[in-house]
């Protein structure tokens, strides 16, 4: 797995508006990085929103790219990790994003496979 160092402020923001078109379901997606930062949602046909189990299908799923991680959203105002996520993401490995309501560049957290809070730097690139 390449090495992490930035996320991108447009894919926050691609999260967020994802997470309110999905309200009061769970919006979830896989996440993938170019150059160490990152920076795209990959969504996977079959994604069954609202679902948490729907979440190991979607990362055993075959993926040409560099999938890093997850981000889910939670429909309240609470953006920690539930006993359910940690178990996830202790098998999936990887960086974690969790969003929750208002769904803003503050609402969010992100956690590696140990359910740790990470920071990353977060960048802004011109696509
Ligand atoms: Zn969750």
């Amino acid at each position: 797995m390449m090495r992490i160092h930035a996320i991108d402020i447009d894919l926050i923001d691609d999260i967020n508006e994802s997470a309110k078109s999905v309200y009061p379901d769970e919006f979830l997606c896989t996440l993938s990085a170019e150059d160490g930062v990152i920076c795209e949602m990959v969504m996977l046909p079959g994604t069954v929103y609202g679902d948490e189990h729907s979440f190991l299908n979607l990362w055993m799923a075959p993926a040409n790219c560099n999938i890093v991680g997850t981000a889910h959203s939670h429909p309240d105002y609470c953006n920690m990790a539930s006993d359910a996520d940690l178990d996830l993401f202790r098998n999936m490995g990887g960086f974690h994003l969790i969003t929750c309501m208002p769904f803003d560049r503050t609402s969010w957290k992100l956690y590696n496979s140990l359910g740790e809070e990470v920071e990353l730097e977060v960048v802004s690139q011109v696509m």
